[in-house]
């Protein structure tokens, strides 16, 4: 016997069961982000390598170590899209539609990155991304904000998820407070793991993301970034958590959250769970006004953020949310042969709304009642040699204590019309 194939570590199957979840994600999505009037906008898996490292910084866990890239038979460099901004900018930037003009967009899609994989962590996983132009006051960093928190309100996530609120100020400021946190870390170098000596010297604002326990003790009196806010930056902030104050909204300001990608200032946000372990992150985002001229297009304010499917689909498991959402059908059609197909198709005519499941290649009677009652049907439509003849169905009810009866085929549909 030849050796089977599996699929590449950390690329998962999702089976039908699981899917179901994943559509129920997706429908609610879609709908809250509808209406908010967000439009979708569908991307290229693969783009040019050199958008990611333009984008995302060449001295980021991205672009040094995860991404994947290769060659193509025109020997040019391509990259499996790691993340959903990047080329969601280079399009719009692309087709005009940036300058002076105000954009709400949403995308949702694999993406691809080289990591370790574990519970909520995958080589391919999904986003469901936001993406926001032309705006540039805290109004819009609340909009994106308050449609989270309506999303997690409309899956039934809110009391598992808490929301966490940072500003990484202006580049200046950045370079400022940066210049200090060095010198903080450089006197307790001794102190650091190797991730963290590495990001001292290449991104040492990544070091205030360190998972490392002794690292985070370490953090707990270096200079935080709050103290060196710019005015800009610190009018933005308080007018951003005015609003979430006004609306209700509870969240945290954690001065050590900062991103994992080079084009935030300003504004970053993460909704995090504890029920899921050290994969915590649902959804993060923030403000990157920066980048859009970094491409080539002109200077354009601009907010997003990224959800991960995954873990919304594991925390929705692990919050117990998944029972009612996987369908069961409503209708199991027990006979054989080509009647009871051609039956179960005019069953679902006559009930568009039903879910008719029919049982194909035949046996014993009682076998397919069992298989009726296994599917988790509501109601057996017994199509029998009599049934046939006399042009009825014997309606036999599955989770409930009611007598049987038989009815004609033609009364099916008024007969159950109240059904769905
Ligand atoms: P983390 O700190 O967990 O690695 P990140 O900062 O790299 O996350 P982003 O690039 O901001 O994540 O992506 C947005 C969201 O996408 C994350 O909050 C998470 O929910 C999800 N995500 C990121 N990487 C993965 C992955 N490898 N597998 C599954 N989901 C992921
Ligand atoms: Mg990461």
């Amino acid at each position: 016997m030849s050796k089977k194939i599996q699929a590449i570590r950390g690329m998962n199957d999702i089976l039908p069961e699981q899917s179901a979840t994943w559509r129920h994600l997706e429908a609610i999505v879609k709908d809250v982000l509808g209406r908010y009037g967000y439009g979708e906008i569908r991307l290229p898996i693969v783009e040019y390598t050199e958008l990611f490292k333009r984008t995302i910084g060449e001295v980021t866990d991205i672009v040094e170590k995860e991404m994947y890239t290769f060659k193509d038979r025109n020997d040019e460099s391509l990259t499996l899209r790691p993340e959903g901004t990047a080329g969601c900018v280079r399009a719009a930037e692309e087709h005009g539609m940036l300058y002076n003009q105000i954009q709400r967009l949403w995308y949702t899609g694999p993406m691809f990155r080289y990591e370790k994989p574990q519970k909520g962590r995958y080589r391919q996983f999904h986003q469901i991304g936001v993406e926001t132009f032309g705006l540039q006051g805290p109004d819009i960093d609340a909009e994106v904000i308050l449609m989270t928190a309506n999303l997690w309100k409309a899956l039934g996530l809110s009391s598992h998820v808490t929301l966490q609120l940072n500003s990484l100020g202006s580049n200046e400021a950045r370079a400022t407070y940066r210049a200090e946190l060095v010198s903080y870390l450089e006197a307790r170098k001794d102190q650091l793991d190797e991730d963290s000596l590495r990001r001292l010297d290449s991104n040492p604002l990544r070091v205030l993301d360190s998972k490392n326990v002794k690292t985070q003790a370490l953090l707990e009196d270096a200079p935080s970034l709050m103290d060196f806010l710019d005015d800009d930056s610190r009018e933005h902030f308080t007018g951003l958590t005015a609003i979430l104050d006004n609306a209700g909204v509870t969240y945290e300001i954690n001065p050590r959250l900062v991103r994992g990608l080079d084009y935030y200032g300003k504004t970053v946000f993460e909704w995090v769970t504890t029920s899921l372990g050290s994969q915590g992150t649902v959804c993060a985002g923030g403000r990157y006004d920066g980048l859009v001229e970094q491409l080539g297009g002109k200077a354009t304010p601009a907010v997003g953020f990224a959800m991960g499917v995954e873990r919304l689909v594991l925390l929705l498991e692990t919050a117990g949310l998944t029972e009612q959402i996987n369908s069961k059908p409503d209708f199991y059609v027990v006979g054989s042969g080509p009647e009871a197909v051609l039956f179960a198709d005019q069953v679902r005519a006559a009930l568009p709304r039903a879910v008719v499941q029919c049982h194909c290649g035949g046996g014993k009677f009682k076998k397919q009642m069992k298989k009726a009652n296994d599917s988790g049907a509501l109601v057996a439509l017994i199509i029998g040699e009599d049934e046939i003849a006399n042009e009825q169905v014997t309606v036999k009810y599955l989770r409930e204590q009611r007598d049987q009866i038989t009815i004609s085929v033609a009364e099916l549909a008024t007969y159950f019309s109240a059904l769905k």
